[in-house]
């Protein structure tokens, strides 16, 4: 099989599973948005997935979504899924359909300011370490809520939900609490009314897990390795 055909037919699989794990949850598939995480892949293999109908991408690196975006078809969402940085932020307004990595309030200051000057409403979420690992960016669980409140008054940015990066570990089993964890704070969220934010969004699940993350209400999944085969990041 040629390198184009794998990544067709890892996507078909891909799809498959999302639709599967949807149904046996009692879940309509179509809720679920898959996004294909290309970073450090080269742009064949991003045009063979888009060939394959696919339309949503997803970069953790402001400098490859730069790269790739003018490159690419005008008709993909790029999906900002890594950690961004404050000074990066102007170059990823306009670029990016939604920015899954909203850790900080100053970050969040920095993308009104810039969302507000290009006169663009910014599609957002919340970043949880739902774990509470040391690694990892993001709110711990019981400082959401309190953020989500200061995200609705910041007039260029929608909050659209929560994202998480769970635990890595060999039995996805292990991070369905935390998946549950994360639809229960959505949930939560969503009852308080709070103006100017939309929780739609779920997005969590990633090749290891993300059957187990549509099972428990995850609406977006993010597969890298699953699509485009393992990552070398010494040649990049
Ligand atoms: C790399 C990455 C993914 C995809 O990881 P895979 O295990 O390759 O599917 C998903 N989400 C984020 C935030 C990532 O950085």
């Amino acid at each position: 099989m040629s390198e184009n055909e794998v990544i067709q037919q890892n996507l078909n699989t891909v799809r498959e599973k999302i639709k599967a794990a949807a149904e046996r949850a009692g879940r309509n598939p179509e809720e679920i948005t898959l996004i294909a995480v290309s970073k450090t892949k080269p742009l064949p293999m991003l045009q063979a997935a888009y060939d394959a109908g696919q339309r949503v991408f997803g970069e953790n690196k402001v400098q490859e979504i730069c790269e790739k975006y003018p490159a690419m078809p005008q008709d993909i969402a790029w999906h900002m899924i890594g950690h961004l940085q404050t000074n990066k932020v102007r170059s990823v307004i306009g670029k990016t359909a939604m920015i899954h990595s909203v850790d900080s309030i100053k970050l969040a200051a920095e993308i009104q300011k810039e969302a507000q000057k290009h006169s663009v409403i910014c599609d957002v979420l919340i970043e949880v370490n739902i774990a509470g690992e040391d690694s990892k960016y993001g709110f711990s669980a019981k400082d959401v809520p309190a953020f989500a409140e200061e995200l609705a008054k910041l007039p260029n940015l929608r909050l659209r939900g929560l994202m998480t990066v769970a635990p890595f570990t060999e039995n996805p089993e292990e991070n369905r609490k935390y998946f549950r964890q994360m639809k229960q704070l959505s949930v939560d969220i969503n009852k308080k009314n709070i103006d100017n934010i939309c929780m739609d969004t779920l997005s969590m699940g990633m090749t290891g897990d993300y059957e187990i993350a549509v099972e428990e209400g995850a609406t977006m999944v993010r597969v890298g390795t699953g699509i485009f085969g393992e990552r070398n990041y010494n040649i990049n």
